[in-house]
């Protein structure tokens, strides 16, 4: 059983994390390698030889002068935080299976709520902007797609569609031929109807199956070009929830409603896709704990910066 693997995963401890990166220099330097894994790169020139300045705050471009920074361009960029407790962020946001509130990132940090809730919007969004990379069926060649909501009084499966207060998405797992599930993607719909299923498609390798259950909104999977659409007709009741062609979406749809009620008593819908887009990133990444801090990082180097205006407002669709 695949869950089991995961379960038993070591991830990387608190105590080896600080060893790794004990002070600001070690942090520094590991974000420099990362940023720039084949040396400096001077973002207007692209020369590769420059000088520090100003202890090391800014870098200088040797052929045209050009000053940028460490951070200038990344999810980082304005930061007044040093940067361990970015890195501390990272860590525990990355290996944290259950997610963490902003409550308590912020006793973690020692920072303040408010700063906490920045730093994990920021990073959630980096994590968002690297898996919309990813073309669905790239790995396996079957991907099971269902409809769910959450929020609200409570979250449900697909039946009693339109429930009020509750956000709908699509729950998508894409599995091996032999059918473990190796990645996710939640997708935040406005409503359920055909032009988001599209909208899904677009970022699926051609020559992979899609399986859906009857609903009216899955029906044009079967002409978008290159996708083979295997549709199971079920009824609405619970045991329509059951069906085996279904299995990995439901045990999704079960872990993501423990995983956020665990963590966010509440989460606001308009936020609610960077919540769901950070619970697909750790999954789709559950094998590779050990340096997934390392993974999100890289991600937030190459995540351009977000002003806190838009962080509040609903950017992180897909
Ligand atoms: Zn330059």
């Amino acid at each position: 059983m695949p869950r089991n693997r995961v379960q038993h995963q070591k991830g990387l401890s608190d105590d080896a994390f600080e060893r790794l990166y004990p002070d600001e220099e070690a942090c520094r330097r590991a974000w420099f390698a990362w940023r720039w894994p084949e040396g400096f790169k001077c973002p207007r020139c692209a020369a590769s030889e420059y000088c520090e300045i100003h202890d090391r705050q800014l870098l200088q471009c040797r052929r045209c002068r050009y000053q940028t920074s460490l951070i200038a361009g990344t999810v980082l960029q304005g930061t007044k935080l040093p940067m361990r407790v970015w890195f501390r962020a990272m860590h525990l946001l990355a290996q944290g299976k259950k997610g963490l509130s902003n409550i308590e990132l912020g006793r973690r940090l020692g920072i303040s709520t408010n700063a906490a809730w920045r730093i994990q919007h920021k990073l959630m969004q980096a994590m968002i902007e690297r898996d919309r990379r990813y073309m669905l069926g790239a790995a396996g060649p079957r991907i099971e797609i269902d409809d769910a909501y959450i929020g609200g009084e409570r979250t449900g499966e697909g039946t009693g569609r339109g429930r009020r207060g509750q956000t709908p998405f699509i729950i998508a797992v894409e599995t091996s031929s032999d059918g473990r599930p190796l990645y996710t993607r939640l997708q935040v719909v406005r409503g359920f109807q055909a032009g988001e299923t599209k909208r899904l498609c677009a970022r699926v390798v051609a020559g992979t199956t899609v399986v859906s259950d009857g609903g009216q909104w899955f029906r044009c999977i079967a002409e978008q070009p290159g996708i083979v659409h295997q549709r199971h007709v079920t009824g609405s009741d619970r045991s329509a929830a059951r069906h085996p062609a279904f299995r990995w979406a439901n045990t999704m749809l079960a872990n993501i409603k423990n995983s956020l009620l665990a963590a966010h008593r509440v989460v606001a819908a308009k936020h609610l896709p960077r919540y769901l887009g950070a619970f697909a990133w750790r999954f789709n990444r559950r094998f590779v704990l050990k340096t997934i801090h390392e993974r999100l990082a890289i991600a937030a180097t190459t995540t351009p910066p977000m002003p806190y205006r838009l962080l509040k407002l609903a950017e992180a669709r897909w």
